[in-house]
């Protein structure tokens, strides 16, 4: 399958995931596997795990934040076996899959996991605008790592089958990089307004960031929000 979607591990201790879940996206037809602070990489636990995923393991990007992992990525999908209270934008595995295939004709879409004692941290989260729960059993909610990802592997290789484009839209859509420098452009902008105060911000950015990932800005309208900030701060200025 020739689609631009990024599976992305954060913070992972164990190597045997690693390679299990390599050869998950390899067998439903996927290699663009990230590693954020991987405990043990490159390991013999993980090779062994991989068995002939190997050339997946080989060609896995390496970072040092899950920000720098999804940078260029226009759609940012987070994974947790718990609802998080931040993120209203919640959905299975199928419905995931479906919008997770249409954003990736216009862009790289991540699709994101945790650590495996206790998952993605909230800051990790803030960087997502979706979140994918696997429905399961409410008292013991929590898949193996590479269950998780070899679940979300399969759900959208399915839907690949059935899945037609949309049409094109006129611009892409911004950025995690963009959209990170807009969230720094808006939060000076509210300090200097005096509408934040720095000494107790409080989590009014975290409730911003809930909107706007709502809204799925394009590039340009990310531009025309840009130049309102620009333009509001120049005039307090003069
Ligand atoms: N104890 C942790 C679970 C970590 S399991 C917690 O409560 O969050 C490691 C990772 O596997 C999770 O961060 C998530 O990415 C994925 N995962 C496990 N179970 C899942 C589920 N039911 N739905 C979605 N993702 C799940």
């Amino acid at each position: 399958m020739n689609r631009k979607i990024r599976f992305v591990l954060c913070d992972t201790t164990h190597p045997g995931n690693i390679g299990a879940a390599a050869r998950s996206l390899k067998t439903m037809g996927f290699d663009q596997l990230a590693l954020v602070r991987p405990r043990f990489f490159p390991d013999p636990e993980a090779d062994a795990r991989a068995t002939g995923a190997i050339d997946v393991l080989k060609k896995t990007l390496v970072t040092g934040s899950l920000s720098d992992a999804v940078a260029d990525c226009g759609l940012v999908v987070a994974t947790s076996a718990r609802t998080r209270k931040f993120n209203n934008q919640e959905l299975d595995p199928r419905a995931a899959a479906l919008e997770i295939l249409a954003a990736s004709e216009n862009t790289t879409v991540a699709v994101v996991f945790g650590t495996e004692s206790s998952g993605l941290s909230n800051a990790q989260i803030d960087l997502c605008q979706k979140l994918i729960y696997i429905p399961t059993n409410p008292d013991y909610s929590s898949l193996n790592l590479a269950s998780a990802v070899q679940l979300i592997a399969y759900e959208l290789h399915y839907a690949d089958a059935i899945f037609r484009p949309a049409r094109k839209p006129e611009y892409p859509p911004a950025t995690n990089r963009q959209m990170e420098d807009f969230y720094n452009h808006l939060s000076d902008a509210l300090i200097s307004s005096g509408f934040i105060n720095p000494n107790n911000p409080g989590q009014l950015m975290r409730r911003l960031r809930l909107i706007f990932n709502r809204a799925e800005l394009d590039e340009h309208e990310l531009n025309i929000l840009r130049g309102v900030l620009s333009s509001i701060s120049v005039n307090k200025n003069t």
